[in-house]
């Protein structure tokens, strides 16, 4: 069953069409009402990682929330939690990303993973993280479906399924882990433990309109067409990865995933229902793509002279110290503008994530001259 990935051609956000296509992902998937069965809290954990409105591509559509809590409905599932926890200001991010409207109109419990209890787990197979500070809203549901959006990501290249897990972190655990961290291996390796401990029992992709460029909040939206269904984080991530012309070996979270036994190898994943064509999404920079893997290698000196840090573009910045707030190092100090030390900085690119204001790129990016779209889990 875990290598099974449904796809559905979708190219709409119409409510009926949405809904079609996830009852048909559940037809393909089968045995959906032994995985979710009446009488269980069940926790649908979309991706919002900034109070970006839906037409933006940051965020999972509410469309496809509403459409899935329906069905829900429907199986008799009573008790329907929607949770996540952004950057920074998690209630205007519900607000703005549609999740209060539905939560109203269908009696659904809104979560803010950052204001209820934290509960730290430990797994002792964990590789980097054997304690994981998770919001105790995710250990109290019996049921978790993640629902994704298929984006390109600054750092990582691409986040889905597994990437978007890494919000059932508390607070500014999210931030400081970056700090603890210090290195691309070693944060994949923390991501790869939150799935190792949280293991969603269903994973629902939006994917109908993703995001390309520089993601994961500020690029730029593509139509895509896939509403996307797995019992299974890293083949249905390996399916998205595939579907916006991706090599595989280049996201090293999900090769990570593989190695330590969390999901199929690509041979093994089974594909089922339609024939989606291909969308080659934008991508980084080659520059940013070097730094990112070479230069953090060469430590101390190289990754000092080329690190990328943020920039900030003062016709767009308002001041409001959120980057200052965010930042796990306090690296940003605010007089005029905005600026930051160098040397403390290493480059987690929290502060871009929750910019709302559009106002800070990547420098690697603004030097070479090929911006992605706009800027931005
Ligand atoms: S760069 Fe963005 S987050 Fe920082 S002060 Fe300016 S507007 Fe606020
Ligand atoms: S300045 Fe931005 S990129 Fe640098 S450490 Fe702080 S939050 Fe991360």
């Amino acid at each position: 069953m875990r290598n099974l990935v449904a796809k559905v051609k979708c190219d709409t956000y119409d409510l009926d069409q949405v809904e079609a296509g996830i009852r048909k992902i559940f037809d393909q998937l089968g045995n959906i009402e032994t995985v979710v069965a009446k009488g269980k809290k069940v926790l649908l954990k979309p991706n919002l990682v900034s109070p970006l409105p839906p037409e933006k591509a940051a965020t999972t559509h509410p469309v496809v929330l509403e459409a899935l809590v329906k069905i829900l409905q429907d199986m008799g599932i009573k008790e329907i939690w929607i949770g996540d926890a952004g950057v920074h200001g998690t209630p205007k991010i519900f607000s703005v990303c549609g999740i209060n409207a539905i939560a109203e109109k269908y009696g659904c419990k809104v979560c803010d993973f950052d204001r209820y209890e934290i509960d730290e787990v430990f797994e002792d197979t964990n590789k980097y993280m054997k304690k994981l500070p998770l919001s105790k809203y995710v250990t109290e549901a019996d049921v978790i479906i993640n629902m994704p959006k298929v984006k390109i990501h600054h750092a990582e290249i691409y986040t889905g399924a597994i990437k978007n897990l890494y919000g059932t972190l508390v607070g500014k655990n999210k931030m400081q882990i970056h700090a603890r961290t210090q290195t691309k291996d070693n944060f994949e390796e923390v991501l790869v433990d939150v799935l190792n401990v949280v293991k969603p029992q269903l994973h629902i992709m939006d994917g109908i309109i993703g995001m390309e460029g520089n993601g994961p909040a500020n690029g730029k939206p593509v139509q895509t067409g896939m509403l996307l269904g797995s019992y299974n984080a890293v083949a249905l991530d390996i399916v998205a990865i595939r579907q916006i012309g991706i090599d595989l070996k280049e996201v090293t979270y999900v090769e990570k995933a593989i190695r330590r036994g969390l999901g199929p190898k690509a041979e093994e994943v089974q594909e089922i229902g339609d024939d989606i064509p291909v969308v080659v999404y934008e991508r980084p920079t080659v520059a940013l793509k070097i730094l990112g893997r070479v230069a953090q290698r060469l430590m101390p000196v190289f990754y000092y002279l080329f690190k990328p840090v943020p920039v900030f573009d003062p016709s767009n910045c308002t001041k409001c110290g959120i980057c200052k707030e965010i930042c796990p190092v306090e690296a940003i100090t605010i007089k005029d503008l905005p600026a930051v030390d160098k040397k403390l900085c290493i480059s987690c690119f929290c502060c871009q994530e929750a910019c709302f204001s559009d106002a800070i790129e990547r420098s690697d990016i603004k030097k070479s001259g090929k911006k992605c779209g706009r800027g931005g889990a």
